[in-house]
């Protein structure tokens, strides 16, 4: 049977990008931070490939889901964009996929990380489940866990990490 890998990739994680001007899209860096995201999709594709994986779909998850850069990004991934879109981050995930890569991914919101929020820092405070502080890993990683599949992959800040370790620490 074929090994599917999902990859959902945020922007706010991704290596270099600390600022609004970075990641929304009337900021003046903003084309450049396309880029950065796609060239951090394109690497996260052929760690996948190299692990194992037949076939790899990548879902862009940042604002308004379409900032991945088709022309650039690598051929041999299937691409989701747009939005909205349901199961929004994890949009197209389903038990078919052995594994969950989130890649540019950032920290709960009110934490102290780089650009944290969660979903929305205009409308989201802090959201719980059973109790405890959960941003947007928390609730794909819900999703995840709905389907079974495992999430082995999370990059971002050292706070954004340290809290995918605190969730699921075999990640
Ligand atoms: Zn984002």
């Amino acid at each position: 049977m074929a090994f599917k890998a999902y990859i959902s990739v945020d922007m706010e994680g991704v290596s270099g990008l600390v600022h609004r001007d970075h990641v929304g899209r009337d900021g003046k860096d903003y084309e450049f931070s396309r880029r950065l995201m796609t060239l951090e999709a394109n690497a996260s594709i052929e760690g996948a490939f190299y692990g194992g994986a037949d076939e790899v779909v990548v879902n862009d998850s940042h604002g308004t889901q379409r900032n991945l850069l088709p022309e650039f990004l690598d051929s041999r991934a299937q691409v989701i964009t747009g939005s909205p879109k349901p199961q929004s981050m994890m949009a197209g995930l389903d038990d078919s996929f052995g594994a969950v890569l989130c890649v540019g991914y950032h920290a709960r919101a009110g934490s102290q990380g780089i650009l944290d929020h969660t979903i929305s820092s205009q409308a989201v405070y802090d959201i719980k489940i059973n109790g405890d502080s959960q941003g947007e890993m928390g609730l794909n990683a819900g999703i995840a866990a709905y389907y079974g599949v495992p999430i082995v992959l999370l990059t971002g800040d050292s706070t954004a990490t340290a809290q995918a370790v605190e969730l699921v620490p075999e990640i």
